[in-house]
C-alpha cells in the first residue's frame, strides 16, 4: 500500500470553464504532441490512420445536450474535458502495491513511475474518473502528469512553462495554478464563478475545478406570418419591410 501525504505545499491543478470550452479539442492533441515525447512518451497509438483509431490519451472532451427544463431555455450542448484531477484523497494511491502510484508533497501533482509499475490495473479499477491510461504495448499505466516536465522546464521561455492544454487552448477556456493559494488567478476565479468538484460524493477531493456554465436569457423570436393587410409582428415582417 502506497500513503498520501497527509497535506500539501501546494495544490497545482487546472479550472475549465464549461460555458466558454468549444469543443474544438486542441488541448487533447496539444497534449497528446507534448505528453508522446515527455515524461510519459511515447503515447502509444493503434490504427491511427484506420477506421477505429484508439490509443492513449490523457485528454479526452466529452458533449452533452443539456436541457434545463424549468427555466425553458432551449438546450444547448456542453463540451466537457475531462483528465486525471490530481486529487487530495486519491484512491489510485494506496491501492498500487508497489509504490509506483504517488502524489507529491511539493506541489500536489499525482504521478506514476513507470519503472516499478507492475501493469495490475488496480489504480484504474480505484479512480472513480476513468482518468487512468493503460499503455498496452509498454504494459503500464499513463495519465495526465500536469506537464510536469514543462512546467518547471526552464529550458523553455516562462510564459510556456503551462500545460500543453493551458497554453494551446483558443477559446482561453482552461486555467493553471495553485488551488492552495487564495490569492491565485485560480483560486479568485473559483470564488467568483462557483467552480465545483467533479462528482463530490466520491470523496476524493480533486484538485481540478469546472466553471459552471452560465445561464442563458435566450427567447426563441417569434416568428409571425405576414399576411395582406395585416399588422403582422416579427421577423418576418422586419424581412418583408427591409425587401420592400
Ligand atoms: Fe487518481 Fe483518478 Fe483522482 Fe487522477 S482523477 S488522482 S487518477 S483518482
Ligand atoms: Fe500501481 Fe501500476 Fe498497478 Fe497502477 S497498474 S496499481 S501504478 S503497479
Amino acid at each position: 500500500m502506497t500513503s498520501l501525504p497527509k497535506s500539501t505545499d501546494k495544490k497545482l491543478g487546472l479550472v475549465i470553464d464549461l460555458d466558454i470550452c468549444v469543443g474544438c479539442h486542441a488541448c487533447a492533441v496539444n497534449c497528446k504532441e507534448w505528453n508522446t515525447g515527455g515524461h510519459s512518451a511515447p503515447l502509444t497509438d493503434y490504427e491511427p490512420y484506420g477506421k477505429e483509431p484508439s490509443g492513449v490519451w490523457f485528454n479526452r472532451i466529452h458533449a452533452f445536450e443539456v436541457k434545463d427544463e424549468q427555466q425553458k431555455q432551449p438546450g444547448r450542448t456542453v463540451y466537457f474535458p475531462k483528465s486525471c484531477l490530481h486529487c487530495d484523497d486519491a484512491p489510485c494511491v494506496p491501492v498500487c502495491p508497489t509504490g509506483a502510484s504517488y502524489k507529491r508533497e511539493e506541489d500536489g501533482i499525482v504521478l506514476v513511475n513507470h519503472d516499478i509499475c507492475i501493469g495490475c490495473k488496480l489504480c484504474s479499477w480505484a479512480c472513480p474518473y476513468g482518468a487512468r491510461e493503460y499503455d498496452e504495448d509498454e504494459g503500464v499505466m499513463k495519465k495526465c502528469t500536469l506537464c510536469v516536465d514543462r512546467i518547471y522546464n526552464e529550458n523553455i521561455p516562462k510564459e510556456q512553462r503551462k500545460p500543453a492544454c493551458v497554453s494551446t487552448c483558443p477559446a482561453g477556456a482552461r486555467h493553471f495554478g495553485d488551488l492552495n493559494d487564495p490569492d491565485s488567478d485560480v483560486s479568485k476565479m473559483v470564488d467568483k464563478r462557483g467552480g465545483f468538484d467533479l462528482m463530490p460524493e466520491q470523496g476524493t477531493s480533486p484538485v481540478n475545478k469546472y466553471l459552471p456554465p452560465r445561464k442563458t436569457e435566450h427567447k426563441l423570436t417569434e416568428l409571425t406570418a405576414v399576411e395582406d393587410g395585416g399588422d403582422a409582428k416579427g421577423v418576418l415582417n422586419w424581412i418583408d419591410k427591409l425587401l420592400s
